[in-house]
């Protein structure tokens, strides 16, 4: 098993202030309303330092990490 972390935002508390996507622009994009669209990608390893500052950044919390075990695949035999 593997630990994986990916990104959720909750929409009731974000005031569309766009601080995440100013600190994570690889992974959150701004819609028309400046509200974000987050990757449903996991977080790669080289950017969860600042996918935490972005967490730990947004001014109502609505900025969170969702963690996640995720089998690994059979390796194939040859
Ligand atoms: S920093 Fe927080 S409040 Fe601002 S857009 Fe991102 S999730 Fe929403």
């Amino acid at each position: 098993m593997t630990r994986t972390r990916r990104l959720l935002v909750d929409p009731i508390r974000c005031d569309a202030h766009g601080l995440c996507a100013e600190l994570l622009p690889e992974m959150v994009q701004l819609d028309d309303w400046g509200y974000p669209i987050v990757s449903d990608q996991a977080v790669p390893a080289h950017l969860l330092g600042h996918a935490r500052r972005a967490v730990a950044a947004c001014p109502t919390l609505a900025l969170l990490f969702a963690e996640a075990e995720v089998a690994q695949p059979a390796r194939s035999r040859r």
